[in-house]
């Protein structure tokens, strides 16, 4: 059986990554706004990622006969001057999200939680594929600065991002 606090923190990571899908939703709306298609496409692809992440907490909850309460989302903001600062506050968030996952990963060890250690395990190497990719847009948009071809060639390579269902997931039907 899971321990109150990691079955209250594990419901609370559900929201978080709920909150997640929604902060990437706006960013791919206002891209898509801004005409930046490719870029709107990566934020659509980090959209459905993060709705994944949810539901793979469900289905761990779930499997430990835990229950899922669904919280309020709170609001996201709405627009960004530029792609850049949408990846710099993706880094930012996405630091966030590492430490609401390592803390996680300390309350299972506290609670000599094998199964949830083994499940954190996944997320915390996803976490680091987060913040690369993030790192990796920054320094992509810092070498094309101003150059509109450049920008142009970036948000067109982008369009090619596709959404795969992650391991965790690959064998469930949702
Ligand atoms: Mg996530």
């Amino acid at each position: 059986m899971l321990s109150q606090k990691l079955h209250d923190a594990m419901n609370a990571q559900v929201n978080a990554e709920l909150w997640s899908a929604y902060l990437y939703l706006s960013m791919a709306l206002d891209a898509e706004n801004k005409g930046y298609k490719g870029i709107a496409n990566w934020f659509h692809v980090q959209f459905q990622e993060e709705q994944a992440h949810a539901r793979i907490f469900i289905n761990y909850l779930h499997s430990r006969d835990a229950k899922v309460e669904l919280k309020p989302i709170e609001e996201v903001p709405t627009t960004w001057c530029c792609p850049l600062e949408m990846f710099k506050q993706t880094l930012e968030h996405e630091k966030k999200v590492t430490a609401l996952i390592t803390n996680l990963a300390h309350i299972a060890n506290e609670d000599h939680d094998f199964a949830s250690i083994n499940r954190l395990t996944w997320f915390i190497d996803e976490q680091v594929e987060e913040e690369e990719n993030a790192r990796d847009m920054i320094q992509a948009l810092e070498a094309v600065e101003d150059n509109k071809y450049g920008m142009y060639m970036l948000d067109k390579e982008l369009a090619t991002r596709t959404y795969n269902v992650p391991s965790p997931l690959a064998n469930s039907a949702e």
